[in-house]
C-alpha cells in the first residue's frame, strides 16, 4: 500500500488533513519526475548546496581500527549539514505547486535555517515555528534564521519543545494550506513526506554508490549513518537496500544510560506507536505516553524513528545500534585528531558505534561512514564536556 513500509507510516490526520496530503502526493509524483525538476534540482544542489560531496578515505581512522574507513562527506554542504539536500527539494516542489509560503518547525535551529535558506534561494516566504524553550537554548541560530528573513514564531503551547511545535505547525498548514507548504524536516509525519524526503535524500546513496565504485571497484561491506528520524540514514542506505551484501547500520541516541529517562535509543526501549501522523518506532511509557528522549545531540533528540528505518529494523535488513553520550564525546577527539574533522555530535555517533564494536566488522573491511555534518554548532558543548564536567 502507497505511504505504507510494512505496517509502519500512513496519514493518522484529521479530515482536512488527508485532503492536503493528497494534493501533496500527486503533486510530487507529478512534478519531481520531469526534467525540468530535475534539472532545477540538481543544478541547485551543483552550485548552491556543492554537490556532489566527497568520499573521503579516512586513512588514519583506518589504521586505528583495521578497517578501511570511507567518510561521506555531507558537512560540506551548504549550512554544515546534509538537511539543505532535502530543503532545497521540497522548496522547489513548493514553488513548482504554486505556493507562495513555507512553514516548518526546528529544534535545535538547523533545520530551520536550511529551510529559510532554501525559501530565499526560490524564493517563498518562510515562517518557523519553534519552542520557546529551544529558542532560548538556540539563541544564536534563531539570530541566523532572523537575519535570513525568516519569521521566527515561539510555540508556548504544551511543553514549548520540539513535538509541540510540529502539532502546532500541522494546525497552522491546515488552515493556510491553499498558500503554503509545509517543509518536513526529516523522513518522519504522514505519508507522503516519508517518501519525499527519502528522496531527495537520496542523493547521497546515488553518490556514494557511485564514489565506492569509482575507488575501489566494489561496495562497501557496511554502511553506517546516525539518526533519529532516520533522513540521512534512509539517503545513504536506498540505493543499496536490494545488495543484501551490504550491512547498514542505524545508530541512535544512547544517551548517558539506557535508563529511559537518560537515552534516545528508540529501538532498544521504543515500541511502534503513532506520532504526528505516522506509524513508527517511539519512545513510549506503558500508557502509551510519548516519552522525552534525552542525548546531547539536539539533532537525535526526537522521541520517533520514520516509518521506513523502522520497517527497515524490523525485518532486520538495518541494525539498529546506540553509542553513549561520552563514547561520542571520545569519537569527536579522536575524529579530529586523526583527520583534522570536528564531526557534528550527532554524526559523532555513527563514528562512535564503529570505534566501539570491532566484533561487528572484520578486519580490513570497507565501512562507509555518513559523515552527516559538521561539529562548529556543537563547540561549546564539547568543550564543555572536556574542560568542565
Ligand atoms: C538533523 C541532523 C541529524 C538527524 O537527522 P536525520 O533526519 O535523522 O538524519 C543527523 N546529523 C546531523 C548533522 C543533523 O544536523
Amino acid at each position: 500500500m502507497r505511504g505504507r513500509y510494512g505496517r509502519f507510516g500512513g496519514r493518522y490526520v484529521s479530515e482536512v488533513l488527508i485532503h492536503v496530503l493528497e494534493e501533496l502526493e500527486e503533486a510530487f509524483e507529478r512534478i519531481y519526475p520531469t526534467p525540468e525538476f530535475q534539472q532545477e534540482f540538481h543544478h541547485l544542489l551543483r552550485t548552491y548546496a556543492g554537490r556532489p560531496t566527497p568520499l573521503y578515505y579516512a586513512r588514519r581512522l583506518s589504521e586505528r581500527t583495521g578497517l578501511k574507513i570511507y567518510l561521506k562527506r555531507e558537512d560540506l554542504v551548504t549550512g554544515g549539514s546534509h538537511k539543505l539536500n532535502n530543503s532545497l527539494g521540497q522548496a522547489l516542489l513548493a514553488k513548482r505547486m504554486g505556493k507562495r509560503r513555507i512553514i516548518t518547525e526546528t529544534a535545535a535551529g538547523q533545520h530551520g535555517l536550511s529551510a529559510a535558506m532554501a525559501g530565499n534561494v526560490v524564493g517563498l516566504e518562510v515562517e518557523i515555528f519553534m519552542g520557546v524553550k529551544d529558542m532560548e537554548r538556540q539563541a544564536s541560530n534563531v539570530k541566523r534564521m532572523r537575519l535570513l528573513g525568516a519569521k521566527v514564531t515561539p510555540v508556548t503551547t504544551g511543553t514549548g519543545v520540539l513535538k509541540d511545535a510540529v502539532s502546532d505547525t500541522l494546525r497552522e498548514w491546515a488552515k493556510t494550506s491553499r498558500t503554503t507548504h509545509y517543509l518536513m524536516g526529516s523522513a518522519v509525519g504522514p505519508a507522503p513526506f516519508p517518501e519525499i524526503v527519502a528522496t531527495f535524500q537520496s542523493v547521497i546513496g546515488e553518490e556514494l554508490r557511485r564514489q565506492i565504485l569509482e575507488f575501489e571497484g566494489r561496495l562497501p561491506d557496511a554502511i553506517v549513518a546516525c539518526g533519529s528520524g532516520g533522513s540521512n540514514a534512509i539517503g545513504a542506505f536506498r540505493p543499496f537496500l536490494s545488495d543484501s551484501d551490504v550491512r547498514l547500520y542505524f545508530i541512535e541516541g544512547g544517551g548517558e544510560s539506557l535508563d529511559a529517562d537518560n537515552s534516545a535509543a528508540a529501538f532498544v526501549l521504543g515500541r511502534p506507536g503513532v506520532l504526528h501522523g505516522a506509524l513508527m518506532q517511539i519512545m513510549q511509557d506503558e500508557d502509551g505516553q510519548i516519552k522525552p528522549s534525552k542525548t546531547r545531540a539536539a539533532g537525535l533528540n526526537y522521541p520517533g524513528r520514520g516509518p521506513e528505518i523502522s520497517y527497515l529494523c524490523e525485518t532486520g535488513r538495518v541494525k539498529p545500534g546506540y553509542a553513549f553520550d561520552r563514547e561520542v564525546f571520545e569519537a569527536v577527539k579522536t575524529t579530529a585528531e586523526c583527520e583534522g574533522l570536528i564531526p557534528a555530535l550527532e554524526t559523532a555517533h555513527a563514528i562512535a558505534y564503529v570505534l566501539n564494536h570491532p566484533e561487528e566488522f572484520d578486519r580490513g573491511e570497507l565501512v562507509v561512514i555518513n559523515f552527516s555534518g559538521r561539529g562548529d554548532k556543537d563547540l561549546d558543548a564539547i568543550m564543555r564536556y572536556f574542560y568542565e564536567d
